[in-house]
C-alpha cells in the first residue's frame, strides 16, 4: 500500500499539534495568550495541510496569516517561525523510510505561499505609501501657498501623476454667472459647462457620487459628461468640490488608457478631493477677511483723517465748543471754551453740567443751568431746538447757545453749547452809541450858530436882505433843520442804546397826543391838499406812557403818511380800545410799499426806492426810533401796505395792570356746581316768577327786596350773577350798580339789569352785562344769564390739535370761562398780551415756537409773567421730571394728556389758588 500524507497526518495530527504547540507558546506575540489560542494558531495552521489536495493551501495560508497579524498581532517573523517549526515537526515524525521529496511539496507549499502573501503586502504597502507620499504633497503644496490659482495648478499636477493619469482639470463655478469655468488644466482642452446641468446631488453640495468611467467610449456617458470628453480619452474620473456644504467646482482626471481608475486611485482620488476643496474654502475666507480687513483700514485711516480734521477745526476755531453727554456730562473741550470758561479741558472734562457755568454771575448761570436741564430731560419728541442766552462776569460778555446733539435717526447724544465772547463787540458797539452821542452833541452847538444867525439875518435884524438872498437863506434854514432832525435821530438811537433814554411814565390819554400831533401836521397836510383826520373811538383808559415819545412815535407816522401820499390824498389816525390795549391805526391813500421793502423799513437807514421817497429828505431813521419807542412801552408796531394803495401803520400799546386791583379780583368761578343768581326785585311776585323761572333752569335763586341790603349781602356771599332791577323804592338801582363796580370785591360779578325803564346807555357805561326790558320770555333771560355766567374769566388755550382745542373750549365754556384760542407759540404770546388771560392751557408741542420757549418768554415778560400757565403734553416720559421742569420754568402745574376734565379742573383750581382772597371794606 501507498504511504498517504495526508492518512497520516490525519492519524498523527495529536502528536503533531502536542509538539508544536511549545514553539507558539514562546513566541512574543502568543506568549501573553492562553493555551487554547495558542494551540487554535497551530492547529489551524495544520487544517491549512489537511484541506484538499487538489487545491493549493495558499489561500488557506494567505487567510491563517492575515487572521493571526490583525486578531493576535502576530509579526510576519513569528509567522514564519511557525511555519518552518511545523514543517520541522512533521519532517521529525514522518517515518524514515518515506520518502521527503513526497512530504516537501505540501509542507514548503506552506512556506512559499505565505512568502507571496508577504510580497503581495510589501507590494500594496508600497503602493500606499506612494500614494499618502502623493497625498502628504499635495497637502503640501496646498497649505504652501494663499494664492489660489497657483496652487491649485501645482496640486493639479500632483493630482495627475499621483493617479497616473495624464490629464487634468480643475473648474471653479462663477458665482454670478453660474458657469462651471476651467481654473486650471492639464492637457485638457474641455470648456465650460452651466452648473445647472450637472447631476442634482453634486449641486447640492453632496460629495457623492463619483463618476468613474474605465472603458470609454463603450460606456456611452450621460449627456453632461460631454463636454468633458476628449477623443484619445479611454479613462475618466471627476467628482464636485464641496466645500462648507457647497459645491464650488468640480476636479477630473483622464487618461488615454483603458482601466486605469482602480480602487486605490479612486480612494486617493476622494482623498484629495476633500483636501482641495477645504483648501478652497480657506483660501476663499482668506480673501474674504484680507478684504474686510483692508476695507477697515480704509476705513479706519478715513476716520483718522476726518477726526483729525474735525480736531483741527475744533481747536482753531474762535467760539468755545463744549460738548455734554446724555447724563449731562462734559465729554469734549475746545481751546476757545477753556479760556472763556477760565477753566482747563481736564478739570472740565468728565465734570457736571451744574459746574460748567460757574464762573457766570448767578442770573446767567441760572439760566444756563435751567436750559441745559430742559434739554436734558426733555422727551426726544419734545426736544426743543436750541437756547439762546447772554451771560456775564466780571466785565466779560459772553453769549451761549445750547442746542441738542442727534444722530441722523434722531437718537440724543448730549448737548452742544457754543460760546461766543462778545466783550469786545458789546464795548466797540458801547464806544460807537457814545461816539454818536458825543458827536451829535457837539455839532448841536455849532447848528444853533447857523440855525440862529441865519433865522437872524432871513428876518432882517442886520438890514434889508434881496430876494435871492432871501432863498439862499432859506435853504440855508432848511438844510440846518434837516440837520438838526438827523442829529436829533442819531441821538435818540444812541440813548436808547446805551441805555439812557429818559423814560418817564405818567397816564397818557393816547386821544390827546393824536390831537396834539393831528394839529402839529395839518399844515403840512393842507399844503397838499390832503384830508387829514382822527377818530377816539370810546373812553379809552389812560395808559402809562411818556407822552414826549408817544408824540414823537405819531409825528413820525402822521408825518411819512402826509410825506408818502400824493397831493389830495387821505390820511386817518384811528384810536380805539382792544382787550388790554389801545390800539391806533395810522391809514394813508399814499404810494404804499412793496413786498420787498415791507420787511426792511423798521431798519435803520432804510428808505424805499420809489420816487417820491427818493425826492424827500429823510435819514430812514424815524420807524426805527418809532419802533424803538412802542417797545419801551411794552407794545408792538406793524404795517401793511398795498403798494399804489396805501399804508396802514399800527400801534398796540398795552394799558396798566394795577397790581393792587389784580390781587384783589375775584378768582374766576369754576365750579361744575349750580351757580347762585340773586335777584334784586321790589316786586315779590314778580321776584317769585323769575326765581321760578331761573331754577328751573338750573340756578340756585335768592332774592332781594331791600336796596341798602345788597351791596353787604353780595360781598357776603359773592353770588355768581346778580339780576338787577333799577327801580326800587328805597335806592336807585343805578347807585346799588355804581356801588357794585366801585367795590373791589364785587366789581367783577357781571350784573344784568331786568327792568321796565328803557335802556338810556347809562347802565352799560357803568359795566352791566345785559339789558332786558320786562317782560322777558324765559328762554330769553336764560339766553342772557348763560352768557352772562360765561364771562367769568378768559382761558387762552394754545394746542394746534383741533379736537383738543374743542374738547377743552367746551369744558371751559362749562365752567364759566371764556376760551381763547391758539395755536403756536408766537401767536400764544400775541394773544397773552393782547388779552391778558386769567389762565393759559398750553401743549408744549407746538409748530414754530414750542412750548417751553414759551413759557420762557412769558415768565420772562413784566406783561405776562403773572398769568397761571398749565403745560399740557401727551409726549411726558417722566411725568414727575417735566412737571419740576416745567414749574422751574415758571409754569402753575403740568398735565400729561390724556386726563379728564376733573383733573384738568383741579389743576386750574389750584393754579388760580395763589390769588388772595379779598377782605371786605
Ligand atoms: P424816512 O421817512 O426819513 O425815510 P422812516 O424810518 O420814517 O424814514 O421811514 C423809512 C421808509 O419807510 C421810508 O423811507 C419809506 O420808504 C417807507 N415809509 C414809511 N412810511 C411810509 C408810508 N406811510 N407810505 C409809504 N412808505 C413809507
Amino acid at each position: 500500500m501507498r504511504w498517504d500524507f495526508i492518512t497520516w497526518l490525519h492519524e498523527h495530527r495529536s502528536e503533531i499539534e502536542a509538539s508544536g504547540l511549545a514553539v507558539v507558546q514562546d513566541l512574543p506575540a502568543y506568549v501573553v495568550r492562553p493555551a487554547d489560542e495558542c494551540l487554535s494558531c497551530w492547529s489551524s495552521l495544520v487544517d491549512v495541510l489537511l484541506m484538499d489536495q487538489a487545491r493549493t493551501p495558499v489561500e488557506g495560508v494567505r487567510q491563517w496569516a492575515a487572521r493571526e497579524m490583525q486578531e493576535r498581532g502576530a509579526t510576519p517573523s513569528e509567522l514564519l517561525t511557525i511555519t518552518e517549526a511545523l514543517s520541522r515537526t512533521i519532517h521529525d515524525l514522518v517515518p524514515p523510510k518515506v520518502d521527503a521529496a513526497r512530504i516537501n511539496g505540501c509542507v514548503n507549499a506552506l512556506g512559499s505561499a505565505l512568502a507571496h502573501y508577504f510580497a503581495e503586502r510589501v507590494e500594496r504597502l508600497a503602493v500606499e505609501k506612494s500614494q499618502l507620499e502623493a497625498l502628504y504633497e499635495i497637502a503640501r503644496e496646498l497649505a504652501a501657498s494663499l494664492d489660489l490659482s497657483r496652487m491649485l495648478h501645482r496640486t493639479l499636477a500632483e493630482v495627475v501623476s499621483a493617479i497616473s493619469a495624464e490629464m487634468g482639470a480643475l473648474f471653479l463655478v462663477d458665482r454670478e454667472t453660474r458657469e462651471v469655468i476651467p481654473e486650471t488644466v492639464i492637457n485638457w482642452d474641455g470648456g465650460d459647462m452651466a452648473a445647472a446641468t450637472l447631476p442634482s446631488a453634486w449641486q447640492m453640495g453632496q460629495a457623492e457620487p463619483l463618476l468613474v468611467l474605465n472603458d470609454l467610449p463603450a460606456e456611452q456617458p450621460e449627456a453632461w459628461v460631454q463636454p468633458l470628453l476628449t477623443p484619445s480619452m479611454r479613462s475618466l474620473m471627476a467628482a464636485p468640490l464641496v466645500a462648507n456644504g457647497e459645491f464650488i467646482g468640480l476636479l477630473a482626471v483622464a487618461s488615454c488608457r483603458r482601466g486605469v481608475f482602480d480602487s486605490n486611485c479612486v480612494r486617493l482620488f476622494r482623498a484629495i478631493l476633500s483636501q482641495i476643496a477645504t483648501s478652497i474654502g480657506n483660501a476663499e475666507v482668506y480673501r474674504l477677511i484680507t478684504e474686510q480687513a483692508q476695507e477697515l483700514g480704509r476705513l479706519l485711516r478715513h476716520q483718522q483723517e476726518e477726526s483729525t480734521k474735525s480736531q483741527a477745526i475744533l481747536t482753531s476755531i474762535g467760539d468755545g465748543v463744549v460738548v455734554n453727554n446724555a447724563e449731562g456730562r462734559t465729554i469734549l473741550v475746545n481751546p476757545a471754551a477753556e479760556r472763556i470758561l477760565d477753566k482747563s479741558a481736564e478739570e472740565l472734562d468728565g465734570q457736571d453740567y451744574q459746574g460748567l457755568f460757574s464762573v457766570f454771575n448767578t442770573e446767567g448761570r441760572q439760566e444756563a443751568i435751567a436750559a441745559m436741564e430742559v434739554l436734558l430731560n426733555a422727551p426726544p419728541a419734545d426736544l426743543p431746538k436750541a437756547f439762546k442766552m447772554t451771560l456775564e462776569f466780571e466785565r466779560r460778555i459772553v453769549y451761549a447757545h445750547l442746542s441738542p446733539v442727534l444722530t441722523q435717526r434722531g437718537d440724543f447724544l448730549g448737548v452742544v453749547t457754543i460760546l461766543r465772547d462778545v466783550t469786545k463787540e458789546v464795548e466797540a458797539d458801547r464806544t460807537k452809541s457814545e461816539f454818536v452821542s458825543t458827536v451829535s452833541h457837539e455839532l448841536r452847538t455849532p447848528m444853533t450858530a447857523i440855525k440862529g444867525y441865519a433865522d437872524l439875518l432871513h428876518a432882517g435884524a442886520v438890514g434889508p436882505i434881496n430876494e435871492e438872498q432871501e432863498r439862499f437863506l432859506s435853504i440855508i434854514q432848511h438844510n440846518a433843520d434837516r440837520l438838526t432832525a438827523l442829529i436829533n435821530d442819531l441821538l435818540d438811537i444812541s440813548r436808547v442804546e446805551t441805555g439812557r433814554a429818559r423814560f418817564d411814565p405818567r397816564p397818557v390819554q393816547v386821544g390827546d397826543v393824536i390831537a396834539d400831533v393831528v394839529n402839529a401836521l395839518a399844515g403840512q397836510a393842507k399844503a397838499k391838499q390832503q384830508k387829514l383826520t382822527y377818530e377816539v373811538v370810546g373812553g379809552l383808559s389812560d395808559l402809562m406812557g411818556d407822552r414826549d415819545r408817544l408824540n414823537q412815535v405819531l409825528t413820525n407816522l402822521v408825518g411819512n403818511a402826509i410825506r408818502y401820499t400824493p397831493k389830495g390824498g387821505e390820511i386817518e389816525v384811528r384810536a380805539y380800545p382792544v382787550e388790554g390795549a389801545v390800539r391806533v391805526d395810522v391809514r394813508d391813500t399814499g404810494i404804499g410799499i412793496s413786498s420787498d421793502d415791507l420787511g426792511c423799513i423798521f431798519e435803520r437807514f432804510y428808505r424805499a426806492s420809489h420816487p417820491m421817497v427818493q425826492e424827500a429828505s429823510g435819514s430812514g431813521l424815524g420807524l426805527a426810533i418809532a419802533k424803538m419807542f412802542v417797545e419801551m412801552h411794552g407794545g408792538r408796531v406793524w404795517v401793511e401796505s398795498e403798494e399804489g394803495k396805501g399804508s396802514t401803520f399800527t400801534i398796540l400799546l398795552p394799558l396798566p395792570v394795577h397790581k393792587e386791583q389784580e390781587s384783589l379780583r375775584l378768582p374766576p368761578r369754576l365750579i361744575a356746581r349750580t351757580r347762585t343768581v340773586l335777584v334784586v326785585e321790589d316786586e315779590p311776585d314778580i321776584a317769585k316768577l323769575i326765581k321760578i323761572q331761573l331754577e328751573n333752569g338750573g340756578y340756585q335763586v335768592c332774592s332781594l327786596g331791600n336796596g341798602p341790603a345788597v351791596v353787604p349781602w353780595v360781598e357776603d356771599k359773592k353770588p355768581d350773577l346778580i339780576m338787577l332791577d333799577l327801580l326800587l323804592p328805597d335806592m336807585s338801582g343805578l347807585d346799588i350798580l355804581r356801588a357794585l363796580k366801585s367795590n373791589l370785591v364785587t366789581a367783577d360779578i357781571p350784573v344784568i339789569v331786568m327792568t321796565i325803564v328803557p335802556d338810556d346807555g347809562v347802565a352799560w357805561n357803568l359795566g352791566i352785562v345785559d339789558y332786558l326790558t320786562k317782560p322777558v320770555p324765559t328762554a330769553d333771560l336764560l339766553r342772557s344769564v348763560e352768557k352772562a355766567l360765561t364771562w367769568q374769566g378768559r382761558v387762552l388755550i394754545v394746542d394746534d390739535d383741533e379736537d383738543t382745542v374743542g374738547l377743552l373750549s367746551a369744558a371751559m365754556r362749562q365752567i364759566g370761562f371764556t376760551p381763547l384760542v391758539a395755536a403756536n407759540g408766537y401767536e400764544a404770546l400775541a394773544m397773552t398780551r393782547r388779552h391778558r388771560p386769567d389762565l393759559i392751557i398750553l401743549d408744549l408741542r407746538l409748530p414754530g415756537m414750542d412750548g417751553y420757549e414759551a413759557v420762557t418768554h412769558l415768565k420772562r415778560d413784566g406783561v405776562t409773567q403773572t398769568i397761571p400757565i398749565i403745560a399740557i403734553s401727551a409726549h411726558a416720559v417722566n411725568v414727575d421730571q417735566e412737571r419740576k421742569r416745567l414749574v422751574a420754568l415758571g409754569a402753575a402745574s403740568f398735565l400729561p394728556k390724556p386726563f379728564s376734565i376733573g383733573e384738568l379742573l383741579d389743576e386750574i383750581e389750584s393754579a388760580l389758588k395763589p390769588a388772595p382772597r379779598p377782605t371786605s371794606s
